[in-house]
């Protein structure tokens, strides 16, 4: 069996994947700030992580996968500032927009999802650590990371420190701050004293709250250990967040924080970052108003995670298309359990997508077992090892649906329709067929076309035509209402 390869950002080279303990796998995932809707850029990320900690399941890995939720934050004071609200407002109704995009998008929940407001107490011991070790210090109410202690500053994102001080400038509240309270730069905020009235806790330095570099350092510490397998997150993440992460972990501990870090690119919309300041997104709700939930993974997962994707309505349109071959093909599977069709609703489907296929069981799982689902296997296999290459891996799911197509014996035709449904459910495929669900806004137009139909006939005195179209209406539920040559509708 091959061994899956990932590209790690620290080394900048694609290596073999070798968990630290055995067969378990660590693996956190940053987590959403959650102060606005999230947007397609973010629901790529946690689709991208979702895969990954599906695909290292298949693999007979023992995964325990954490994302967390930043719930104290500037942009969520500042958010709260402008709505009226308290920061644990906004920070509540985000996160509960969140769960339910990622639930829409059939992104499983991590293993543990810490929230930042639950670990302060342990922030600010990490911060009175660090302070005691020497690479911290207190400055009127509040404490900056001693960039200068720690050597190995910038190893993750490979920065001069030129690079460093430009980057230094977003990390610091404002430009009397740079000049009085650090003594470089690019140091940056552990623990940030409040103003009067502002979210706070008690502290040995004053009233205030944690930066947010130090939440990831010490969320990871406590639910994952010191050193752990995979840190992941959006490439923007690099510097300063997880460069800072790196400082306060292994300042602290005197070991790695993370022996692989992954980091996916980003969503462009002409060229540019897909971002809340660029004004430019789409948010997961408006896209899933006029797309299903796997148009929009087979859109993100049609390009490997380290390349960006350029958005637009039109590559959208064209992933719904593709999506539809894989749904015509997968109709034919028949689940191997009951006999019956894949079921693609409710609990039934809850079920399937949970209990997927290992690589242990999928050639016993495999109905056909013949030289073309063999060949298939590997190719999707060998795709997904390579730093899990969803690319490359879905354009075998499409060559698959192509043999469903063409092939004659109906058992086999059934068979790789059924192994083509249990590898697109391992990407987070649901294979909902929603070819044929109607949305309100259509059904209004197609009985506002009727009703129009109808007048016509009257018009051209076709009486019968038109009580016909009246009691089908009927039938159907709509009832009619002719009053003063105009015809209105309601739900009978
Ligand atoms: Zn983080």
């Amino acid at each position: 069996m091959h061994s899956i390869n990932v590209h790690n950002t620290l080394t900048g080279k694609k290596e073999p994947f070798v968990p630290l303990n055995g067969n378990k796998v660590m693996m956190y995932a940053c987590g959403p700030t959650v102060y606005d809707m999230s947007h397609l850029g973010h629901a790529r990320m946690t689709m991208v992580y979702d895969v990954v900690q599906r695909y290292l399941r298949f693999s007979g890995y023992d995964v325990t996968y954490v994302r967390n939720i930043t719930d104290v934050d500037d942009k969520i004071i500042n958010r709260a500032k402008a709505l009226g609200k308290t920061p644990e407002q906004v920070a509540r109704e985000y996160t509960y927009t969140f769960w339910h995009d990622m639930h829409c998008l059939n992104v499983q929940p991590p293993d543990y999802e810490p929230k930042a407001t639950e670990f302060i107490e342990l922030m600010i011991q990490f911060t009175k650590e660090l302070i005691e070790k020497g690479h911290a210090y207190e400055s009127a109410g509040d404490v900056y990371f001693d960039v200068a202690s720690f050597k190995e500053y910038g190893k993750l994102g490979k920065k001069s420190l030129e690079d460093l001080l430009v980057g230094a400038r977003d990390q610091v509240r404002s430009q009397e701050d740079l000049a009085d309270k650090k003594k470089s730069p690019a140091d940056f905020a552990l623990w940030k004293s409040a103003k009067e009235g502002e979210l706070a806790w008690s502290s040995p330095w004053g009233q205030g709250r944690p930066g947010w570099h130090l939440e990831c350092s010490t969320m990871t510490k406590h639910v994952l250990g010191e050193t752990f397998d995979i840190h992941a997150g959006g490439e923007d993440l690099v510097f300063p967040h997880h460069e800072n992460e790196i400082a306060q972990s292994e300042a602290l501990h005197g070991k790695p924080m993370s022996k692989y870090w992954l980091h996916n690119s980003f969503v462009q919309v002409n060229s540019e970052k897909m971002s809340k300041s660029e004004g430019n997104f789409s948010t997961i709700q408006e896209l899933l108003a006029k797309f299903s939930p796997d148009t929009i993974r087979l859109f993100a997962l049609q390009t490997h995670y380290r390349n960006p994707i350029e958005f637009s309505i039109e590559a959208l349109t064209a992933s719904r298309t593709a999506l539809g071959r894989i749904l015509r093909a997968a109709a034919f599977a028949v689940n191997s359990q009951n006999g019956k069709s894949f079921e693609t609703t409710g609990q039934a489907l809850l079920e399937q997508t949970k209990n997927q296929i290992s690589k242990a069981t999928a050639e016993s799982l495999d109905p056909v077992k013949d030289e073309t689902t063999k060949q298939f296997r590997a190719a999707f296999i060998e795709a997904m090892d390579n730093d899990f290459n969803t690319a490359v891996a879905i354009s075998q799911l499409f060559a698959l649906a192509d043999k469903v197509f063409v092939e004659k014996d109906e058992a086999k035709r059934q068979g790789y329709a059924t192994v083509l449904v249990q590898f697109a459910r391992l990407l987070g495929l649901t294979l909902v067929d929603t070819r044929k669900q109607i949305d309100s806004h259509t059904v209004e137009q197609i009985v506002n076309l009727v009703v129009e139909l109808r007048q016509n006939a009257r018009s051209n005195k076709d009486y019968a035509t038109s009580d016909l179209i009246r009691q089908r209406l009927t039938d159907a539920g709509v009832s009619l209402m002719d009053t003063a040559g105009q015809t209105t509708w309601e739900k009978a």
